[in-house]
């Protein structure tokens, strides 16, 4: 759906990897873009592990990426994230505890140590996909209130980006929130 420059105000940050399919393998485009098809979810953008960034659905649509959840500084807008939000997907892995939804630990290690967390390239794209999408968008501010993680909108129910993401890569604080609450 189309919508107004006004209601874009939060960039939700996640992880994705096509981990349950191929843990020795686990950063296929393909196969990823598949599990977002069969999912039913469609983020804005994709940065894979070279730090490339893919658009995958237009900033000026909604996106379905956040789906059900809660902000502590805006109830009014309980599971309506996608309407105000940028999703972008990082391929990337947390721990065996947040992976738990996607595969028993029993196999987590099988996963190689350097496809765990995120790489030093994708939070150089990253902080320059939201350093341009704030000059777009200028509801976005640059804090832990416009800039999350779906974990945060979704605690229980998601795990990404998890604990592996470095939110000082990004010059912010590891907590959501802020000041005012
Ligand atoms: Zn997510």
């Amino acid at each position: 759906m189309p919508r107004s420059s006004l209601a874009v105000d939060t960039v939700v940050v996640h992880f994705c990897s096509n981990v349950v399919a191929d843990p020795k393998s686990p950063y296929r485009f393909d196969a990823i873009t598949q599990t977002f098809r069969s999912g039913g979810v469609a983020p804005h953008y994709l940065i894979d592990r070279e730090g490339t960034i893919f658009l995958l659905v237009d900033e000026a649509r909604a996106a379905y990426h956040a789906g059900k959840g809660r902000l502590p500084w805006s109830p009014h807008r309980e599971n309506t994230l996608n309407d105000f939000s940028i999703g972008v997907e990082l391929m990337g892995i947390g721990t065996a505890e947040e992976m738990e939804l996607f595969i028993p630990a029993s196999r987590y290690g099988d996963i190689a140590v350097s496809d765990l967390g995120f790489t030093p390239a994708q939070y150089v794209a990253l902080n320059r996909l939201i350093r341009d999408m704030e000059k777009r968008w200028p509801s976005i501010r640059h804090d832990r209130r416009h800039i999350i993680g779906h974990d945060e909108y979704a605690p229980g129910r998601r795990t990404d980006p998890g604990k592996l993401f470095d939110w000082s890569q990004l010059g912010l604080p590891a907590t959501a929130g802020g000041q005012n609450e």
